[in-house]
């Protein structure tokens, strides 16, 4: 109607600033890997709701599973019990690497980080927390403490978590499902007892993503994570892996600590998990888990009964169709494509896993020159968006079930937006 013709650049011109639509796209409707804006465009969604949809937008059996549930039951408060909370738990614990799994329900991913925070620093008695550059956590106090981002940080006083950055020792290049050789460094575990605010002895956690999202689609270098797992087990520090963004099947495994064989000793996990919906939790051993009781962890929203409906299907999903494989063989094939091409004054580097693929643009342009390849990739109707610290990686995190003749029209779009740029 009328209204809807007359929206412009912003959804609303009380809509806060910070979540200012400036990509300037109005969203109709989606379905699969694409989605229409209001003049009917079609749209192929690269970014998937920032690694939400797993399954690609509007999956029928999502959506069943979500309204049955909507019309059976929508909302409680958690301390109602429903099948679909039990059936989901249950469908986790067989997936997660310890016998006896506690799970935490949330609802965001900074929440459910807040509250491994929160079990690692009473689980150990100790208050100090490791994180690494190019971390993302969320921007929540205590998930905010441990993101390493300055700009983000730039108008916060105090943070309420004493937390340590320390450098992230990335894999050069993508890495593919085959990678078995190590280039593990391990450098830093000097500068943690030379720091003067920091003690081992005082350092309840270290949180890691196994491959950095939003520090730009950067996996860490094979074989680390199981120094990690010495190191932190050797100091009696909780290893909690961040798998908000890399968990259920994105980077070729399940969950990112797989492809290093390591059991963390708390999980988080979000993003893909509600097919759309917010639900998070945190999970861990009983024994890491014990004051989870007294912790007494919960909001309004906590293990929404539709979110988890919702969450059963994904995961299951997930395993049955062996999405996980399909990650890193799509995101092999997508890497494989991009390393082929070739494009006199530009130098394409890769970076990442599966289908948490990095491609950095070099040229004399900068990141400028990104910035117009990715609109220009609009223009050409396939959304991605920028990332890495100098904001030179175009991030590719498409649905799972991406389908063959997408990822040929994203390389295509990719590489025409490029040469249309540099004419
Ligand atoms: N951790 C990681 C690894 C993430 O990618 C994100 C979200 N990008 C978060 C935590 C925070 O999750 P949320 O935005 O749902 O609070």
């Amino acid at each position: 109607g009328t209204a809807m013709r007359e929206l412009t650049r912003f959804e609303s011109p009380s809509m806060s600033a910070t979540i200012e639509n400036d990509i300037g796209l109005i969203v109709s409707h989606a379905d699969g890997p694409h989605f229409w804006d209001r003049d009917g465009r079609r749209y192929l969604d690269l970014t998937a709701g920032s690694g939400v949809h797993a399954l690609g937008h509007g999956d029928p059996g999502l959506l069943t599973a979500m309204s049955e549930q909507l019309h059976r039951f929508a909302h409680g408060g958690w301390q109602l019990g429903c099948p679909a909370r039990a059936e989901l738990s249950g469908r986790l614990a067989e997936l997660l690497p310890w016998p006896d799994p506690v799970l935490l329900y949330c609802t965001t991913g900074s929440e459910a980080v807040e509250g491994a925070l929160k079990v690692a620093r009473a689980a150990t008695g100790r208050r100090q927390i490791l994180g690494f550059l190019g971390g993302y956590h969320g921007k929540t106090g205590g998930s905010l403490a441990v993101t390493a981002n300055s700009s983000l940080r730039r108008d916060v006083t105090e943070l309420p978590i004493a937390a340590l950055s320390l450098p992230y020792p990335s894999a050069r290049g993508y890495l593919t499902a085959e990678v078995v050789s190590s280039e593990a460094e391990f450098a830093w575990g000097k500068e943690i007892l030379e720091h003067p605010d920091f003690g081992l002895d005082d350092v309840a956690a270290l949180v890691v993503e196994p491959v950095q999202g939003a520090g730009g689609m950067l996996a860490a270098s094979p074989g680390w994570l199981s120094q990690l797992r010495e190191f932190t087990r050797k100091h009696g520090i909780l290893l909690v892996l961040d798998e908000i963004y890399t968990g259920f099947g994105r980077t070729g495994s399940m969950f990112g600590f797989q492809h290093d064989g390591v059991v963390p000793d708390l999980v988080v996990l979000g993003k893909a998990l509600g097919g759309g919906l917010p639900v998070s939790l945190v999970a861990g051993p009983r024994a890491v888990m014990k004051r989870i009781a007294s912790l007494r962890q919960t909001s309004t929203f906590s293990a929404n009964p539709v979110a988890c409906a919702a969450g059963n299907y994904v995961v299951r999903r997930v395993v049955e169709d062996d999405l996980s494989r399909r990650a890193a063989e799509t995101g092999d094939a997508l890497a494989a494509a991009l390393a082929a091409l070739r494009i006199p004054g530009v130098e394409i580097t890769l970076c990442g896993r599966g289908l948490m693929l990095g491609a950095r643009v070099h040229t004399t342009g900068g990141a400028d020159f990104v910035k117009a390849v990715v609109a220009r990739m609009r223009e050409l109707g396939v959304l991605v968006l920028r990332g890495g610290s100098d904001g030179e990686v175009v991030k590719l995190t498409p649905p799972l079930t991406l389908p063959a003749d997408a990822a040929t029209a994203a390389i295509e779009a990719f590489a025409t937006a490029i040469r249309d740029e540099l004419a």
